[in-house]
């Protein structure tokens, strides 16, 4: 395994800055990898085999997206929005897969594993490298129904919505009385009151068609304006 310390350092220049979360979510993931028989970071093809779910938009995510190199955009890392600090590391090839679960009493137990005198936030950033695991960690073997729609690789499916004429990948649409329709027209979403504009400079692109690659990368932005 890559050291401790090498690990944490990527993750806080990932992060942006050295937090009790980073420690925890450093450790969050060596321990699942190490249940998972990785002695290391996984890279490819390795990785490949590799999903990640994390329960938690907070420092400790990223940490367990940095050490185990699980992506977003690799569908190797999936987001589910609980609010629990936990995450689950699953083998896609050997059927195998830890929820690991950081405890309540590792933040109030953080003071007794750090030198005295020390600010609470002080204080979880030194026990978490010397807590034990099992005071830090829960860890439940857990079975993980992944569908092929949720799998890396190329997009199996894509409809068009009903309502919007949106296009939907992966088996995300909604059958509402016989329609096909996508999250948002059905369900709800996030954002409301959707409305079609047209914003400045709207032709915009960064390239010119026959001239060098950036050609227009910066000036374009005033110069259009002025030409109007
Ligand atoms: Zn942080
Ligand atoms: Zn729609």
């Amino acid at each position: 395994m890559t050291s401790f310390k090498e690990l944490l350092e990527g993750s806080v220049a990932a992060h942006g800055h050295l937090c009790p979360g980073q420690v925890v979510g450093v450790r969050m993931a060596i321990l699942g990898l190490r249940l998972l028989g990785y002695n290391a970071p996984p890279t490819l093809p390795q990785l490949k085999r590799l999903i990640v779910f994390v329960e938690m938009d907070r420092c400790t995510g990223d940490a367990v997206a940095h050490v185990t190199n699980v992506k977003l955009g690799r569908r190797s890392l999936k987001f589910m929005d609980y609010g629990i600090m936990a995450a689950t590391f699953v083998d896609l090839a050997a059927s195998r897969a830890f929820r690991i679960i950081s405890t309540e009493e590792s933040r109030e137990l953080a003071l007794l594993y750090a030198p005295p005198g020390l600010s609470k936030r002080e204080a979880q950033l030194q026990a978490y490298r010397v807590m034990p695991d099992s005071v830090m960690f829960r860890v439940q073997e857990v079975q993980v129904d992944l569908s092929e729609f949720d799998l890396p690789g190329p997009t199996r499916r894509k409809v068009t919505c009903g309502k919007c004429g949106q296009v939907v990948r992966d088996q995300r649409e909604v059958v509402q009385e016989g329609r096909i329709l996508c999250r948002p027209c059905a369900l709800g979403a996030y954002f409301s009151a959707p409305r079609d504009i047209a914003w400045p400079e709207m032709n915009w692109s960064p390239c010119l068609p026959e001239g060098d690659m950036g050609d227009r990368d910066k000036p374009k932005w005033q110069a259009a304006a002025g030409e109007r």
